[in-house]
């Protein structure tokens, strides 16, 4: 019999387990290495009542996925040299740095093309990138933030201000002042991530917490809200 996927939430965190009923009296919780989470339980229980008791053992899962972590390897720190790749908008760019006239970053056939006019050094290289991801982290998240409005324009909630900044735990927030601050780091995700956490941050306009109705809301908006909120997951080191 094959397992089948379910999500839970227990505070800000999405658990996802794999579920599989078998011939047995009790439930089983293990968690793998690969943070892949495998519940049994015995057949012919209800699945609220998996999931009631899948939240009851959520410190100890989380605390599981957690000491599992420490082993995995961390992402080497970013050298700005040719060859290494860089992220923009979820693709990999390699770089590749040249002499020119003039010092500027350039998209191209599939590469970050890094014009320079004095030597190559990696503090010149990281200044020029840190500069370009914020223009366009300008211009994607005002985007993102036109796209998704319509929909809350509706509920007669007023539009906050876009704030960009460099975040090292969070991807989004809120302010009670009307201030929507984006973690700058999101330009290196999808365009689908981005506004993920757009609609999140704007749900919150309308429900604060996260309560049942706040999930109800991003569902509403956004029915493949996890699909978007795992792939920002397992993004590599964008947070650190
Ligand atoms: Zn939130």
């Amino acid at each position: 019999m094959n397992a089948l996927p379910y999500g839970i939430h227990y505070g800000r965190m999405l658990i996802s387990f794999e579920l599989l009923f078998a011939r047995r009296k009790t439930m089983k919780i293990a968690v793998y290495p690969d943070e892949r989470i495998i519940v049994k339980a015995p057949k012919g229980m209800p699945l609220e009542e998996v999931k009631e008791r899948v939240l009851r053992r959520s410190r100890w899962i989380i605390k599981q996925l957690n000491y599992f972590k420490q082993f995995e390897p961390r992402t080497p720190p970013r050298r700005y040299v040719s060859g290494e790749t860089h992220l923009y908008l979820g693709k990999q760019y390699r770089l590749k740095v040249k002499r020119a006239e003039q010092n500027r970053i350039k998209l191209c056939g599939g590469q970050f093309q890094i014009l320079l006019r004095e030597d190559p050094s990696p503090r010149k290289i990281k200044s020029l990138f840190d500069r370009w991801y914020a223009e366009k982290a300008e211009e994607h998240f005002a985007a993102s933030v036109d796209r998704c409005w319509p929909a809350f324009e509706k509920r007669g909630v007023s539009r906050p201000n876009l704030k960009i900044r460099r975040m090292k735990t969070r991807w989004g927030s809120l302010s009670g002042k009307g201030n929507l601050t984006l973690n700058i780091a999101l330009i290196r995700t999808p365009r689908s991530c981005i506004d993920y956490v757009v609609v999140h941050e704007l749900c919150h306009l309308i429900h604060r917490h996260h309560g049942s109705g706040f999930y109800r809301l991003l569902e509403q908006f956004m029915p493949d809200w996890k699909k978007h909120k795992a792939r920002l997951e397992t993004l590599p080191g964008i947070l650190s």
